[in-house]
């Protein structure tokens, strides 16, 4: 049922529109239209909000391919893919949600391949498998494994048209380029809602759910130089920011090793899986000296801090010898054409380079956010306490990117993030599925939180200072870039504390010069700065508190010890970080799980050891 309303806020009028669904989805990308579809197939009244085209989302950007243990190439087994995704996550995952992931991957991909996605294929038919950095044979022990799925290097693409579909077939409902501001939120911590702004006439929409999911995605556009799209934003962060709710581990930010030299756009790892290598100045395969069983497949984080130590020491390459290059030309053109047909058209647009013949030039990006919402392994969102570190936001779950179950820990595996999406886009479903009351009805709006939700909305509207969005914009990416990067250091992080501080107190003398609510993008970008900022300031500053290197944050004051900085004793432990609307960020911790949910695994083997490859 559908009721048009008006509200004033602030003396001006406001056309209210409300809904009332059994859940509800922000965001489109794969972890939300997993959800979505996963919704809807339980007969749940299921609408889905995104600010894009929900093929447009960054998932749809997805080139290399999704993890899974299948076996169609190699021997795999999920307790493999467990003791490499554990290892990647530097021992910081929880272990339960790993397992579930891993366990859980085959099955999340043969239902991918019946909803229709098209995989590239073995010669006999079965799904085509590639190697992909940090998944190797028989517990790390051997050689790289074939476990990343993939339709050629168009893996996103094929995956979230197919979601797409089936999420109309199955009638969930969609808004499409609507803006979701806030969560109404009851005083007992509870979620009942969210609201949203219609991008194209302007009216405001409230949705009430028993069930809400942010699948928001990333935040990479908090740094200068990013793969990710512009609308990576980290908007759910800010919501559960602006709730009171922690955000978890936000210290670990993953760069990718290939982003294309000056225009950031990605080159897959899939490229290296299929035989490329880098080098430096001398012509060196400088990654056999640093991982001599895994070279260039080591994983991410320690392939990007190679590649930055030898720039660093005079042997990168081009005129300022600041990058690396890639080489993919001693490769069968056949293969290029056939399964990196996505990255040889962005090589040759991006950086000018025919990749049959010349190397492509790559400097490492950011790529990822290994941190986020904090949720358990069935989606839902936590509100940690010192009496009960695990427990339940009621109302409200977070999936994807966006969220932080924890499967990737301090650094991801390539291919992870996709199956991450499926995986956990479908268990919240199942989850849903069992403590939403079929019977109830849907609560109401709450006004006070409503109202609290449209004075800050109409605030940012009418705000009238001195300073243009982009300028602050990219004050705050360049902090990132410059104090939260590849390596870090007391001095960095202190540094990058203070300015992105004094940025937020910038916040306040914005200006916004466009005052209308139809297609009012100087808006939509300040509300997604403002979320950007939540995301930044939290990650610069769980960083600094964090006195160890691990996974992805590699601080070069902590180097000593077996495990080369890494401190289980002292540091084997979540962040959590609050920040407040004067930008006050509170930290605190809650403990890693270790315990498996099933049998099948000798623990032993996934006991915390010096991460080498
Ligand atoms: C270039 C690139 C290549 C990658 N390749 C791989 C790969 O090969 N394998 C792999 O495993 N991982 C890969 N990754 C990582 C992976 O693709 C992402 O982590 C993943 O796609 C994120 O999916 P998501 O569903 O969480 O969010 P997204 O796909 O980013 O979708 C976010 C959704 O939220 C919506 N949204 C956001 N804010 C709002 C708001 N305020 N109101 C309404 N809607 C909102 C957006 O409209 C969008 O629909 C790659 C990432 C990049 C950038």
């Amino acid at each position: 049922m559908v009721m048009t309303s008006s509200v004033n806020i602030g003396g001006r009028a406001y056309t209210i529109v409300d809904h009332a669904y059994d859940v509800v989805v922000v965001g489109a990308g794969g972890a939300g239209l997993r959800a979505t579809l996963g919704m809807a197939e339980q007969g749940f009244r299921t609408a889905c909000i995104s600010k894009v085209f929900p093929t447009r989302s960054h998932t749809v950007a997805a080139q290399g391919g999704i993890a899974a243990s299948l076996t169609n190439m190699t021997p795999d087994s999920w307790q493999w893919h467990m003791y490499d995704t554990v290892k990647g996550s530097d021992w910081l995952g929880d272990v339960d949600a790993m397992q579930y992931l891993t366990m859980e991957a085959p099955k999340a991909v043969y239902e991918l391949e019946h909803y229709g996605v098209p995989f590239s294929r073995t010669e006999d038919g079965r799904i085509y498998q590639r190697p992909f950095g940090g998944h190797m044979q028989n517990y790390g022990e051997g050689p790289p494994v074939q476990r990343t799925c993939a339709a050629a290097d168009r893996t996103g693409h094929a995956i979230l048209h197919t979601l797409y579909g089936q999420s109309l077939k199955n009638n969930a409902e969609f808004f499409i380029e609507y803006f979701a501001t806030d969560l109404l939120m009851e005083e007992d911590g509870r979620c009942t809602g969210v609201v949203a702004w219609n991008l194209d006439d302007g009216t405001i929409h409230r949705f009430s759910a028993k069930m809400v999911v942010l699948a928001t995605g990333g935040y990479g556009r908090a740094y200068f130089s990013a793969t990710s799209a512009h609308t990576c934003t980290g908007d759910g962060g800010g919501m559960i920011a602006r709730a009171g709710l922690p955000l978890q581990d936000m210290e670990f930010v993953q760069f990718h090793p290939t982003g294309i030299y000056g225009a950031g756009c990605l080159i897959t790892e899939g490229a290296r899986g299929e035989g490329g290598y880098l080098v430096n100045s001398e012509g060196e395969r400088f990654m056999e000296r640093y991982a001599p069983s895994a070279k260039d497949l080591a994983s991410r984080d320690v392939v990007s801090r190679c590649m930055t130590m030898e720039i660093r020491e005079g042997r990168g390459v081009g005129k300022a010898k600041d990058h690396i290059f890639l080489h993919l030309d001693h490769l069968d053109p056949a293969v290029l054409h056939e399964r990196l047909p996505g990255i040889s058209e962005s090589a040759k647009i991006f950086a000018g380079v025919d990749v049959t013949r010349e190397p492509i030039p790559v400097l490492p990006t950011v790529h990822y956010n290994m941190g986020g919402i904090p949720t358990n392994y069935w989606g839902e969102v936590l509100n940690p306490t010192k009496k009960d570190p695990d427990k339940v936001t009621p109302g409200l779950m977070a999936v994807g990117e966006a969220g932080c179950a924890s499967v990737h820990g301090a650094n991801r595996l390539g291919s992870n993030s996709l199956i991450d999406l499926v995986v956990f886009g479908r268990a919240a479903a199942i989850r849903a599925g069992e403590v939403i009351d079929r019977a109830s009805s849907i609560p109401p709006v709450n006004e006070a939180s409503f109202e609290k939700v449209m004075t800050r909305f109409d605030a940012v509207r009418h705000a009238n200072g001195s300073t243009p969005t982009a300028e602050l914009r990219e004050k705050m990416q360049r902090t990132m870039q410059e104090d939260a990067a590849v390596f870090r250091t007391q001095e960095s992080l202190e540094s990058g504390c203070k300015r992105m501080s004094a940025i937020w107190d910038e916040l306040p003398d914005v200006k916004v010069t466009d005052r209308s609510l139809i297609w009012n993008s100087d808006l939509m970008e300040t509300l997604e700065l403002d979320n950007l900022m939540a995301n930044a300031i939290t990650t610069v500053y769980s960083a600094e508190a964090r006195k160890e290197s691990r996974g992805s944050h590699a601080r070069e004051d902590y180097v000593e010890g077996a495990f080369g900085g890494r401190d289980d004793e002292n540091w084997r432990k979540h962040s959590l970080a609050w920040v407040d609307e004067k930008g006050k960020v509170k930290l605190d911790y809650r403990p890693v799980h270790t315990e498996l949910i099933a049998d099948g695994i000798d623990i032993a083997k996934i006991a915390p050891k010096a991460r080498v490859y």
